[in-house]
């Protein structure tokens, strides 16, 4: 695909919409060192960092939506770079130009028509809700706003997840409602994917209806949904207190609100995802949570914490086609074999989808399961 930047003073336009590091860097090339597209088909993210540097000329952008986001690079970058910010900024600019892989128009055209990446009807968001026991919120009533990702409202999978959780605030008696179908996708994606002015709508309509709602307390199942909340909705006007599941379940069963007592006989590994762990540092209550599990073993796998492997479906990733060979979670099935694990656990529904696939198109579905830890918890209640 053929990029041309409309745009006279390139560089200065990605510092001024957020790459402001751009001349931080000093072309070291730790960052294309670290990236995980080493592993399969190499990403040079040093050299376009410097053609960005001199305003992308002759840049032809068939790389710039390789990367997951996944902040391997930034963490490890000596001067600091905003690497990934860099990336959305000129991300931005092609969109602008309306240059944009055509596997992303999909995703971003039914945000734009329906409030939901997954070509789903908004009147069906949240319609699980009502099955599963939740109602609609009431901050009277209701300690925690349920903001359960638009996965669930859509993908067969992700719905296993939520009822997993629903069976857990029953026997713990947590207090949660939903919005209902006027909510709309966080945006964490599309932000990443480089709509700005979308992600500003689904900001904006979002941070609306939670004040006209009174909504102070959101509990995420999805590490994106808490990425942009904690991160990224304040710099727009809306600022909630934000628990991810697994930190509610490290507490219930901490304080005791949660017992668990039917034994789990599996050896299980943990999975970081990369919005959970590198983007916010949340690396101890999943482990928590785990090691919690009656009749459990659980074992590391090499490439944890901030050296975890990134599935690959972050940074707008989901919706684009990854060649067999390239994607990362065939690298991590194996990884988590290697350990002897039979349950491979990560806390993210976009890691279960990437998981779900690689197991079966390696053929390993009666070899490993992959678990959300909250389904876990679920199974483990008497
Ligand atoms: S690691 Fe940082 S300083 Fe080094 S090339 Fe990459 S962005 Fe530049
Ligand atoms: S954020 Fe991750 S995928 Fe993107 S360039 Fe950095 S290391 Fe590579």
């Amino acid at each position: 695909m053929e990029v041309v930047v409309p745009f006279l003073e390139v560089a200065e336009a990605i510092e001024a919409s957020g790459g402001e590091d751009l001349n931080l860097c000093y072309q070291c090339a730790t960052c294309t060192g670290s990236c995980p597209w080493g592993f399969v088909e190499p990403l040079n993210i040093r050299q376009l960092i410097h053609l960005a540097q001199l305003g992308l000329e002759g840049y032809e952008g068939e790389d710039l939506w390789k990367c997951t986001t996944c902040n391997t690079c930034k963490i490890r970058c000596p001067r600091g770079v905003g690497i990934i910010d860099i990336i959305r900024s000129i991300r931005t600019m092609i969109v602008e130009t309306g240059l944009i892989p055509q596997s992303l128009r999909g995703a971003l055209g039914s945000t734009k028509s329906e409030g939901n990446p997954w070509s789903g009807n908004r009147s069906d968001r949240n319609s699980w809700a009502a099955e599963m026991g939740i109602e609609a919120f009431d901050k009277d009533k209701h300690e925690y706003l349920l903001f359960a990702c638009c996965m669930p409202s859509y993908d067969p999978r992700a719905r296993k997840q939520v009822a997993a959780a629903a069976k857990i605030f029953k026997a713990a008696g947590v207090k949660v409602g939903v919005l209902g179908s006027e909510e709309s996708c966080c945006g964490e994606s599309i932000r990443k994917i480089g709509d700005e002015d979308l992600f500003g709508n689904l900001a904006g309509g979002n941070g609306a209806l939670f004040r006209e709602h009174g909504v102070e307390k959101v509990l995420v199942l999805s590490p994106h949904c808490y990425h942009t909340f904690v991160n990224e909705y304040p710099e727009l006007g809306t600022k909630l207190q934000v628990t991810h599941m697994v930190e509610l379940l490290a507490d219930l069963l901490e304080t005791g609100k949660l017992k668990l007592s039917k034994p789990i006989e599996a050896t299980v590994t943990y999975h970081d995802p990369c919005y959970l762990g590198r983007h916010n540092e949340i690396y101890d209550a999943p482990r928590k949570v785990i090691q919690s599990l009656p009749g459990v073993t659980f074992i590391e796998m090499i490439r944890v914490r901030e050296e975890s492997l990134c599935c690959g479906g972050g940074g707008g990733r989901m919706w684009m086609e990854t060649k067999f060979g390239e994607r990362f979670s065939d690298l991590r099935i194996p990884e988590a074999l290697s350990v002897g694990a039979s349950i491979l656990a990560t806390a993210c529904p976009y890691c279960i989808n990437m998981f779900e696939d690689s197991r079966l198109n390696l053929n390993k579905e009666d070899e490993i399961q992959v678990k959300d830890v909250t389904e876990l918890v679920a199974e483990a209640l008497a």
